[in-house]
């Protein structure tokens, strides 16, 4: 029932020549589903004022993966997004994070698990000003009442590079150090799966592929499934896959995408978007 992406994008077992990968690629367990939709559905007021943000969307996200939503202005991105994490409810069906479906959640244990499980890396980063870098980082694990391994804090330190920066306040850092701070702060957790919303979306080309750089090799090398709203082309091209979203629905999904190949595609997506849009002004209908 789920899209046949999540395994285009498998390794074939066989096809591997080195040993370690080889047996990685034929492990059951390689990519378990970290977060799943069910006919996902949100609309936003009633009557005439009524948006159908998100219609029946299916959709999962593989463990280990970086995946790039993308999508027009107000195509259900950033909804997908919260619902997903759990920062808004669904108008109806589901939302499982690994086999919790978390609808069927209290209040007070959905807090519990979008504090433990879930990671967060937003377009402004979202640093509390008044504590430093590793008081950043640490703060979500204290509030959780958890202290984060210290060999994991340090490598997590050491891969955003932070080491020097960690006394410094946020208005004492750049914007691609701050982005780096709130990116350990997400790692540091061990979430199940963070959420990025246009991470790059403030921050300057360098700054941008030094981040993602970072996003693709925590995925790669650490592990960690990561999904991330953007609009950028290039930024898209660090994922293993790119879904598409237009008005509420998923219209592809790339796995592998290239920068061009992206663009092609918004491209598609683009021209069927105005060719919609003018049969509608020319017929005065709506379909
Ligand atoms: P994107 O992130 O792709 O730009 P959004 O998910 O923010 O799109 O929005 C999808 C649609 O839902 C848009 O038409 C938007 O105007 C509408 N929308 C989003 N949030 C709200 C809200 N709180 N109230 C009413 N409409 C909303
Ligand atoms: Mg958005």
């Amino acid at each position: 029932m789920e899209p046949a992406a999540s395994t285009k994008i498998r390794r074939v077992p066989g096809n591997e020549t080195d040993p370690a990968r080889r047996a990685a690629s034929q492990a059951p367990t390689l990519n378990p589903v970290a977060a799943r939709t069910s006919a996902l559905t949100k609309i936003y007021g009633d009557g005439d004022a009524q948006v159908v943000a998100l219609d029946h969307v299916d959709v999962s996200f593989d463990q280990a993966r970086f995946t790039a939503v993308m999508g027009p202005s107000g195509s259900g991105k950033s909804t997908l997004m919260h619902c997903v994490a759990g920062l808004d409810s669904p108008t109806s069906g589901q939302v499982f994070i690994g086999g919790t479906e978390i609808g069927g959640l209290s209040d007070a244990k959905l807090t519990e698990l979008r504090r433990d499980r879930i990671g967060f890396i937003f377009q402004s980063f979202n640093l509390i000003p008044t504590l430093t870098a590793l008081e950043n980082i640490e703060l979500p694990m204290a509030i959780a009442g958890r202290k984060p391994d210290p060999d994991w804090l340090n490598h997590v330190i050491d891969i955003v590079g932070l080491r020097e920066r960690l006394s410094h306040k946020p208005s004492q850092l750049s914007g691609g150090q701050a982005q780096r701070v709130a990116c350990a702060r997400a790692l540091v957790a061990r979430p199940d799966i963070i959420f990025a919303d246009e991470p790059t979306g403030n921050l300057d080309s360098t700054s941008s592929g030094e981040i993602l750089s970072f996003l693709a090799s925590s995925v790669a090398d650490l592990g960690q499934t990561i999904v991330m709203v953007t609009h950028d082309p290039s930024a898209a091209s660090y994922a293993n896959r790119a879904l598409f979203l237009a008005d509420g629905h998923i219209v592809d999904d790339l796995a592998d995408p290239t920068r061009e190949r992206v663009l092609e595609r918004v491209g598609q997506l683009d021209h069927a978007h105005n060719a919609a849009g003018s049969t509608q002004a020319s017929d005065g209908q709506s379909a």
